[in-house]
């Protein structure tokens, strides 16, 4: 069955708002990447406003929010940011908004620490090793050699991060303008991703978990050789299965949408496919690298590739916790991927 999700609004464009629900605004960023835009929000609460999550660190982007805010809310004041996961698009402004507005970040423990390994390039984002990793895979020069320009092209994506946080956590029920929202948290696109659902208003502040077009990126990290990020977003689906059927999804990427269900359901199926892939391609010891075109059919460029190549591992891992597959560096030091004795 073809998933047909119900998109209630129509398109805006980047900078426009629109109020979704009583006292909860849409407004549709830019980014500057091929995925061009990001889905932010804008709730009233109480004698203020509270910002769910805060876009890209670029003057445009910073210049939006300012129109938004005199427009919308009339200058303010920001009680508070809540970010569901450390990514900069998400993150990337959250200093800005705690330097200017004196708005407080709230967020989960995982990710905030992660916002900060990431900003001191150690452990997980020392790119030396991601380099390593990828050649340990089976990655080209050519795709290697490009890696820190790529970079280069994208620093400082933080406006600064916070130095404090507002923990927040699975479970918790969050008061936003009289009325609770309850945190789930779920695994796979990052560590501890949080989404927001208020029962009462029937909405679901999905962030990157689910979103109603394209499918998160699901990546393992050079720092988790056993990792098993496909095992984890999955898990994270049961939190969401008990959810109306009919609730409003408001996603980070595309648009607001009805049909959660179909398409939890969708998203499944759509890894399946590659899960089966994978397994039918590695009936020889393959790469990582030589599987990725059997899985995305689009072209791969040197911004793509640590993506790409982080799924596809992914993908692998899966089949290797399941006990299909093994995974084995051969004398050449590579690593490769065979069927399992
Ligand atoms: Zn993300």
């Amino acid at each position: 069955m073809q998933y047909a999700p119900d998109y209630p609004f129509k398109k805006l464009d980047f900078g426009e708002t629109l109020e979704v629900a009583p006292g909860i605004h849409w407004v549709r960023m830019p980014l500057p990447f091929a995925l061009n835009h990001i889905n932010l929000w804008l709730l009233e609460d109480n004698a203020g406003w509270t910002v769910i999550d805060t876009g890209y660190n670029v003057k445009k982007i910073r210049d939006i929010w300012d129109d938004a805010i005199d427009r919308i809310a009339a200058g303010g004041p920001i009680n508070r940011t809540i970010v569901t996961h450390f990514h900069p698009d998400h993150l990337g402004l959250a200093g800005w908004f705690e330097e200017k507005r004196m708005a407080p970040l709230w967020m989960t423990y995982a990710e905030w620490l992660q916002a900060h390994v990431a900003v001191s390039e150690t452990l997980t984002h020392d790119f030396d090793r991601w380099i390593e990793f990828y050649r340990d895979n089976g990655a080209p020069e050519k795709m290697t050699a490009g890696f820190k320009e790529v970079r280069e092209a994208f620093k400082d994506p933080w406006y600064r991060l916070p130095e404090t946080v507002k923990r927040i956590q699975d479970g918790e029920k969050i008061e936003i303008n009289g009325r609770m929202w309850n945190v789930i948290t779920g695994g796979g696109h990052s560590h501890e991703h949080a989404s927001l659902w208020c029962p009462d208003m029937n909405i679901l502040i999905a962030g990157d978990q689910i979103l109603p077009r394209i499918s998160s990126n699901i990546s393992l990290w050079y720092t988790e050789p056993d990792g098993d990020p496909l095992r984890h977003y999955f898990n994270s689906f049961e939190k969401f299965r008990h959810l109306p059927d009919d609730v409003l999804v408001l996603p980070s990427h595309d648009y607001p949408f009805r049909g959660l269900h179909g398409r939890l359901d969708d998203l499944r199926a759509h890894h399946q496919i590659r899960l089966d892939a994978a397994l039918d391609f590695c009936s020889e010891p393959q790469t990582a690298t030589d599987l990725i075109p059997s899985l995305f059919s689009r072209d791969i460029g040197v911004f793509e590739f640590g993506f790409a190549l982080g799924e596809t591992l992914a993908h692998l891992n899966y089949l290797v916790t399941d006990g299909y597959l093994e995974r084995r560096r051969d004398d050449d030091r590579i690593i490769r991927y065979r069927p399992a004795v």
